[in-house]
């Protein structure tokens, strides 16, 4: 999508809004307060009867998994379930976190982590034919090893059910016990680590709370890269219209690059209630298609930039496209 919009250097300044200062010719970002509503290419299409799904939801739904696809309400679900992928959430519904641009539902989790849910989920895929598994958690600082041993239980289980396929893995930072929590997760060998970096240096604290940590962030994608004895994909995404400016973006582009992250994924912010953080612009597609321009000349892999990018969004085609050195790709 997108692909017949103008291009970037063709925008004329004088409709900018909120872009860059350093040489963006991007300059045509919607302020929300001048356009509240969706403009057009933020929409999305509806799940078809004859995609896949319907037959992708009855099957979580019966195995009783959850996805962060419903959880965060991702616009894309539609086209993905539609096309028989899904991205898993385990460790639960609940986060002890609370960021102020995610939906899914915070406070104290009520149970342990389920022992049985990697073998639900291995299974899942499987009937899935997932070539690709992407899997994602809620914050756990409840539990000691937040987490990082029912991670590596899902990727050996997966290994197990599913030999042929890759599996990639968006963690949290694993507060306080970071490093014991890489070594247990990277010795289950996922083919691509994801840790979101979710938003540039000057808003981080404000978006993520006083525990998260841009910079801890950013030596997390670093370590596991070190840490891993295999050559592992590592990844992260950034979400924009959050009060950030283009040449923010770019410089968070930076430094994930000098933390040797391979792939990078940028997409618009929806607010998903009124008591979320306000959007604070809509991002134009030549906007997008310049980060992508700026990632590709820093050396990603992989650049997935566009409105409806979302981390897991097509993960089979980024990692495809970061393992083949096809370069970076817009949507
Ligand atoms: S983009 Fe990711 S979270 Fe959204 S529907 Fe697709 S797989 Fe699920």
């Amino acid at each position: 999508m997108n692909r017949s919009q103008p291009e970037a250097n063709a925008v004329p300044p004088e409709e900018g809004a909120r872009g860059g200062t350093m040489g963006s010719p991007a300059l045509r970002s919607l302020p929300v307060a001048d356009r509240p509503r969706r403009p057009e290419w933020m929409k999305v299409r509806a799940p078809s009867a004859d995609s896949r799904y319907f037959e992708v939801r009855e099957l979580l739904h019966g195995q009783r998994l959850n996805t962060i696809c419903e959880e965060a309400r991702c616009p894309n679900i539609g086209e993905c379930w539609g096309r028989g992928t899904a991205t898993f959430q385990i460790l639960g519904e609940t986060c002890t976190r609370a960021c102020r641009y995610c939906y899914v539902h915070s406070g104290k989790p009520g149970s342990p982590p389920d022992p049985l849910e990697p073998l639900r989920l291995a299974q899942a895929a499987a009937q899935m034919g997932l070539r690709h598994v992407v899997v994602t958690s809620v914050d756990r600082d409840d539990v000691p090893d937040r987490g990082a041993g029912h991670y590596a239980a899902t990727i050996r289980a997966l290994k197990k059910k599913l030999p042929e396929a890759s599996v990639e893995v968006l963690t949290p930072d694993f507060l306080g016990v970071e490093e014991e929590a890489l070594a247990t997760v990277l010795a289950a060998r996922p083919e691509v680590f994801n840790h979101n970096i979710e938003t540039v240096r000057r808003l981080h604290r404000k978006m993520r709370g006083a525990k998260a940590s841009y910079d801890k962030a950013l030596w997390l994608l670093r370590r596991a890269k070190e840490l891993a004895g295999y050559p592992v994909l590592t990844k992260s995404g950034i979400i924009v219209g959050l009060g950030e400016t283009n040449d923010e973006v770019v410089e968070t582009m930076t430094d994930l690059r000098e933390h040797g992250v391979d792939v990078v994924t940028i997409g618009q912010y929806l607010q998903p209630s009124s008591r979320h953080a306000p959007i604070d612009r809509w991002v134009h597609p030549d906007e997008f298609r310049w980060f992508r321009e700026q990632g590709e000349a820093m050396g990603f892999g992989s650049v997935f930039s566009g409105p409806l990018v979302r981390s897991s969004y097509r993960a089979d085609e980024q990692r495809h496209a970061a393992e083949t050195g096809r370069g970076a790709v817009a949507h």
